[in-house]
């Protein structure tokens, strides 16, 4: 059992703040996911969390307990980085056993440790091999197993997937995940990959610039995005994004007009714009119907991906689409 609470946790370089006061709180084993453009601050969060770098300010706690000051050693978290980071001289199964060796654990035990780690991997083939023997996918499940041998209270993963194929990381993303529901252990996963976040998460924080823009379920975020950032980062393709003006309200939602003089009836609240304000309207690609009235598109370029189509074109008055 292991929860987290960050209260306005700060992190600068010198006079330069990168992180700017984050409170979150991860319940026990629950599967989070940070996700962000790159330079956002999610690395510099996770490894504050591992206690790889320093916390400026605020407090962040585990089961309740302030941590601020605790070394990495003591805070019995492992992490998994995008570079495997492994012994290259050591074969997979020393590379496995290391951590547990100068932590003094007795020899049966590391040997159970290593089996069980290597057999939910699949890697007991590659056992007695070296890194430089084994595929990128190999070598990071073998990442993953030196981190699961030490029966950690919290799984840290950044980036984990990034070096490897399409396929490869499809297939680790499924196998992390499985891995997940097994231990049931409280992990935090970051990625810049969207479809990585809606698929693998409990919760979804989205970074951007150092603060959190939203934090909740990957539907909650795709359906009720808080802003306009999230919007446009959650969900692929991206939602449409219109300049409008309002043109009246009524019960049912608001009226805008676009730019081409067409008006449409939006389904949102009334209360939060008067007539002539200026506002942007989202759209998602897959809400886009074919009909004989409505918005005219003239389509300039087709993506057929077998399952679906994706068009891109313009409306009447040139935005694109
Ligand atoms: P992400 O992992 O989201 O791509 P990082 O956490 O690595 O982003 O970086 C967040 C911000 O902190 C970036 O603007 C980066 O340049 C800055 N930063 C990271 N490490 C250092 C450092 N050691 N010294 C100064 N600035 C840093
Ligand atoms: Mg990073």
């Amino acid at each position: 059992m292991t929860s987290l609470t960050l209260r306005g946790i700060v992190k600068r370089y010198g006079t330069v703040e990168v992180i700017h006061g984050i409170d979150l709180d991860v319940p026990s084993g629950e599967f989070v996911v940070f996700v962000g453009p790159s330079g956002c601050g999610k690395s510099t969060l996770l490894r504050m969390i591992a206690g790889l770098e320093a916390i400026s300010g605020g407090e962040f706690c585990i089961d309740g307990v302030r941590v601020n000051e605790v070394p990495p050693a003591k805070r019995e978290i492992a992490m998994v980085f995008q570079s495997y980071a492994l012994y290259p001289h050591m074969t997979v199964y020393d590379n496995l056993a290391f951590g547990l060796q100068t932590a003094g654990e007795k020899k049966d035990v590391i040997e159970q440790r290593v089996q069980l780690a290597a057999a939910m991997l699949k890697i007991d083939p590659y056992l007695q091999r070296k890194p430089k023997a084994l595929s990128g996918g190999q070598r990071q499940r073998v990442a993953i197993g030196r981190a699961i041998v030490r029966n950690p209270k919290l799984f840290l993963f950044d980036e984990p997937l990034s070096n490897l194929d399409a396929e490869l990381r499809v297939q680790m993303r499924v196998e992390l995940s499985r891995l997940h529901a097994e231990l049931g252990t409280t992990m935090i996963y970051v990625t810049h990959d969207q479809v990585e976040a809606m698929t693998m998460a409990d919760r979804i924080v989205v970074l951007r610039d150092g603060v959190i823009e939203q934090s909740g379920t990957p539907l909650e975020l795709y359906n009720r995005p808080a802003n306009r950032f999230v919007a446009g980062f959650i969900g692929s393709p991206k939602m449409n994004f219109l300049d409008a003006t309002v043109a009246g309200r009524d019960a049912q939602g608001l009226r805008v007009r676009l730019p081409g003089g067409e008006v449409l009836l939006v389904a949102a609240d009334p209360s939060k714009a008067s007539s002539a304000d200026a506002v942007t309207l989202g759209i998602r690609p897959e809400h886009a119907r074919l009909a004989d009235s409505g918005l005219p598109v003239s389509v300039g370029l087709i993506e057929q991906l077998g399952g679906n189509t994706v068009l891109y074109g313009t409306l009447t008055a040139q935005q694109p689409v």
